[in-house]
């Protein structure tokens, strides 16, 4: 399993995630191929359904009146890598890290975010991650704003 690198506590008190803008977001989270399986749906995109005017779609798993979710324990390969993402640059797929996280805002400078990083990006090029990646392509996606950080492989 991945090391989490935002705390927890901070992860969950804060009113970024989870939340989107359109039905149809690039940020939505999708699935790898044995999530979907495990979760019975047709599409490898979570569901986003209408919240409200502040909020006006939430994670299908997202509890707005509690700040939580419903499966965080289970929460998709996805939802565990933010804030770094999979990012589709050219013909490649590269670890990134977005930069509207609060809590990338304060650390990227910082040797836990260098460390972090380095930690991902070597379990990332190695062993049963390279190709379980490698079998989920679909999960990477063309993210604005997202700081590439370790080119992992090319889509041949
Ligand atoms: S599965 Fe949970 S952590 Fe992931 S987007 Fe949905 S509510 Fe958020």
């Amino acid at each position: 399993m991945i090391k989490q690198f935002v705390p927890q506590k901070i992860c969950l008190s804060c009113q970024g995630c989870c939340r989107f803008a359109e039905a149809k977001s690039v940020w939505s989270v999708r699935l790898l191929k044995e999530e979907k399986k495990r979760l019975r749906l047709a599409a490898y995109d979570l569901p986003l359904i209408p919240a409200s005017a502040h909020q006006p779609y939430v994670c299908v798993f997202f509890m707005p009146c509690k700040n939580k979710c419903l499966e965080y324990a289970t929460r998709p390969f996805e939802c565990r890598l933010y804030p770094f993402l999979l990012n589709r640059f050219g013909n490649k797929v590269v670890l990134a890290v977005d930069t509207h996280c609060p809590f990338v805002q304060k650390t990227i400078h910082s040797k836990k975010f260098s460390s972090y990083a380095a930690y991902l990006a070597k379990l990332f090029l190695t062993g049963p991650y390279l190709a379980l990646l490698k079998d989920n392509v679909h999960i990477a996606g063309c993210y604005p704003d997202a700081v590439n950080l370790k080119e992992l492989f090319s889509l041949t």
